[in-house]
């Protein structure tokens, strides 16, 4: 390969997304010059804070450094990116040094915001009003539940997208096991608060979800639009004026994408990266794609759905410059596992045109997974995944799942 053929890739970003298309690039484009950039060493199982909490994992058990997850012959540039200049290929971080780029991938996720609310912050935020969408939050929340004798324990959603839209379930139904086995539950109120007219998205899954928290008696407050948080009564308030006291809180902040992306001109009002739902390549600039969190593809913000787009990219990619057009097409599958408690989860698996249905998971009548009911594999399956995250999704080995959504084993009611 000369000098002169676009030959450096710059992947902005190394979680979940980043990490990956860089090592299964590195792999497949010998000679190309990958560099991975990154605003810090610390790589964190992001699905293992909401184990945090509850005591289910150690703080240790969820974090690790970048550096062990990006392959030799990547370069990791930690820094904090402060703009990408589209025109002129280049990237700028805060400390002054400038990447310059043939491609670029934008892989740097969605990150709570609780300064968008007003009221959030405050001095009872990581207190009385807590979150485990953080490292910091899930292992101040611990402190909390371990101390916690009673009251009202809301579980509040700010807005969509979030990421791991069935997070908030799993905390709210890992709650609820977790006050039944202090004997705490009878002297707790539990209260759900979305901004959804159900317990989920899509009708299917949101009839099941909403089943599983009516028989923990589990009180759901819809449509609920939050202005404010006043720390000192400890109510929320909503745009319609209604108001949710509680003891603590438990917040799911508005997710939004990194500053430097609506800097740089790249984002909608969210700071999303505009992207084509099948390519993930930026509607605006064909040398920029999108991975991950980053870009509003109109499926779930998920580490499956960051794996299987990934998996999409690579081959299109390796298409693309190598001068042929991109003939793969990412279908928006996700695949979430949503805990239960009680040693139990469910599964969701679907995708832009398929909503989650019931079946099993991935063979046909054999599972040994369960669609949308609750079962024992399902939740070795969740625990299961932390090992896989960093032994094989991390460094790019194949899971040996189709990146499509299959109709095998799924039941068309
Ligand atoms: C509580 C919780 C539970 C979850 N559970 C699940 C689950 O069960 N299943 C599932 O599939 N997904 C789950 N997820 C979602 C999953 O973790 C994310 O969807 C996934 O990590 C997205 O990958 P990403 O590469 O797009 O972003 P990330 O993995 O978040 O990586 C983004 C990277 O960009 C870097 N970055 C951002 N801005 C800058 C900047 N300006 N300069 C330099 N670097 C920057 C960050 O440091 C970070 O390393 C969960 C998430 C949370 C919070």
């Amino acid at each position: 390969m000369t000098t002169t053929e676009p030959n450096r890739l710059l992947v902005l970003g190394g979680g979940t997304a980043g990490t990956m298309v860089a090592n299964r690039l590195h792999r497949r484009l010998p000679g190309w010059q990958i560099t991975v950039v990154d605003k810090s060493d610390i790589h964190d199982y992001q699905p293992g804070y909401l184990f945090l909490p509850f005591g289910t994992y150690t703080p240790a058990q969820v974090r690790r450094s970048r550096h062990a997850f990006i392959g030799d012959g990547v370069e990791l540039v930690l820094g904090e990116i402060d703009r990408v200049d589209a025109e002129k290929q280049a990237v700028f971080l805060q400390d002054g040094r400038t990447l310059d780029y043939d491609y670029l991938v934008i892989a740097t996720g969605t990150t709570p915001r609780p300064d968008q609310t007003p009221g959030m912050l405050g001095p009872e935020w990581h207190k009385s009003v807590g979150e485990f969408y953080t490292y910091d939050g899930a292992v101040a929340l611990a402190e909390q539940l371990a101390n916690w004798r009673g009251g009202r324990l809301v579980i509040h959603i700010t807005e969509l997208p979030f990421k791991c839209p069935v997070a908030p379930l799993e905390f709210t139904f890992l709650a609820h096991d977790f006050l039944v086995k202090r004997g705490l539950r009878d002297v707790t109120e539990l209260v759900f608060v979305t901004p959804l007219d159900g317990a989920f998205t899509k009708p299917v899954a949101a009839k099941h979800l909403g089943t599983a928290l009516a028989e923990r008696s589990i009180d759901v407050e819809t449509d609920f639009m939050i202005e404010s948080v006043d720390q000192e009564r400890r109510v929320i308030t909503s745009y319609d004026e209604r108001e949710i006291a509680y003891d603590q809180l438990v917040t799911i902040p508005l997710n939004m994408g990194a500053d430097f992306v609506g800097r740089s001109g790249l984002g909608d009002e969210l700071n999303y990266v505009p992207v084509d739902k099948h390519t993930m390549q930026s509607t605006e600039h064909a040398t920029i794609f999108a991975l991950g969190d980053a870009g509003n593809l109109p499926t779930s913000k998920a580490g499956s759905v960051a794996h299987f787009s990934v998996e999409v990219f690579v081959e299109n990619f390796l298409e693309l410059v190598s001068g042929r057009p991109m003939t793969h097409s990412f279908d928006g599958h996700a695949n979430c596992f949503v805990e239960s408690g009680g040693g139990k989860a469910l599964l969701l698996d679907f995708n832009y045109d398929t909503e989650p249905l019931t079946g099993t998971f991935p063979l046909p009548r054999v599972g040994p997974m369960t669609l949308l009911k609750e079962s024992r594999a399902n939740h070795l399956g969740k625990l299961a995944f932390r090992h896989i995250y960093w032994n094989a999704l991390l460094p790019g080995r194949p899971l040996g799942l189709p990146s499509d959504m299959t109709m095998a084993g799924k039941n068309v009611e």
